[in-house]
């Protein structure tokens, strides 16, 4: 859990909360907020623009990663100097990833309190799993791995069109951590009760409609269309200012997550995923993609990065 105690996506919802009202919940993030600026004597405002240093720091700190990991990939080894040059490195981003969590738990809570007049409180069923999908957009914060310690992170089967309730898992990123012995850690546990109830703003059109009339939705022609040129208009924009996804980031290395679209698609729904900047093809990279599989995704995708979703 972060500063907060609670569980966060970076859309500005707040999860797993089943029995609490969102007035009580919204004075806890409120009085959690205050008391994090108090103690440490900062604002939000500078916690923001430390946070944009340490993003820059990160980007040389996977570099240099990166660059020593391609030493060990090519001859087979590395001098002892440069194995511990790689350990200091990755406790500096250690460090650093900490920091950068901090500050998007910082500008989650500042969202909650802007919207505050429109959050509600919904208990996900069968009707409104896309309302789940649609923060799990987002990178979640403040659920860590009872085994490694690392983030976890809400899953579910990807192939599905519409997701039931029981089709959601969390997931340990680790999972994504390539060790000579295989996956670095893969814990992965079913979802509470609790994890059922989450707090988000639900003026968004997309959930004025159940999770099977939204599916319905993408099956539209016309509408496919439309959405497949503004996903093409933000990769091209993305790609010109070089920019990554601000609200989603790689769990191993914490750079924004770069839009991608696949060669050869089937369909809207499988032709964009997001890749750590770290990823190259035929598993050279970095292991972290995430499948834009379900309109939920591109809903939150093209709401958060050109402020208006896909209805
Ligand atoms: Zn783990
Ligand atoms: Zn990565």
């Amino acid at each position: 859990m972060g500063f907060l105690n609670m569980l966060f996506s970076g859309i500005g919802s707040i999860l797993g909360v089943i029995a609490e009202t969102v007035s009580t919940v919204v004075s806890a993030v409120r009085e959690g907020l205050e008391s994090f600026v108090s103690t440490r004597g900062t604002t939000p405002s500078r916690v923001a623009s430390e946070a944009e240093r340490r993003r820059d720091r990160l980007r040389e700190v996977n570099d240099e990663i990166m660059h020593l990991r391609n030493i060990r990939m090519g001859s087979g080894s590395i001098s002892d100097q440069d194995r511990k040059r790689w350990s200091v490195l990755r406790e500096e981003r250690d460090e650093l990833m900490a920091g950068l969590n901090q500050a998007k738990e910082v500008k989650a809570a500042e969202k909650i309190l802007q919207s505050e007049g429109v959050i509600e409180k919904v208990e996900v069923d069968l009707h409104t799993t896309h309302v789940l999908q649609y923060n799990a957009f987002a990178d979640i914060l403040g659920k860590k791995c009872p085994k490694c310690a690392r983030q976890m992170k809400l899953q579910w089967q990807r192939d599905l069109s519409v997701v039931g309730p029981k089709e959601f898992f969390w997931g340990c990123t680790g999972w994504y951590v390539q060790t000579p012995k295989g996956h670095a850690c893969n814990h992965r546990e079913p979802l509470q009760r609790s994890d059922y109830g989450l707090m988000t703003d639900l003026s968004a059109p997309e959930f004025s409609m159940t999770a099977d009339e939204f599916g319905e939705i993408l099956t539209n022609p016309s509408t496919t269309n439309i959405i497949s040129t503004r996903l093409q208009d933000l990769r091209s924009d993305l790609q010109a200012r070089k920019a990554g996804i601000e609200l989603a980031t790689c769990p191993v290395h914490g750079e924004n997550m770069v839009l991608r679209q696949k060669s050869n698609p089937s369909g809207l729904l499988d032709a964009y995923f997001l890749a750590c900047p770290h990823w190259l093809p035929n598993n050279q990279g970095c292991a972290f993609i995430e499948k834009l599989k379900s309109g939920s995704q591109l809903a939150a995708l093209l709401k958060s990065e050109t402020g208006q979703g896909i209805l």
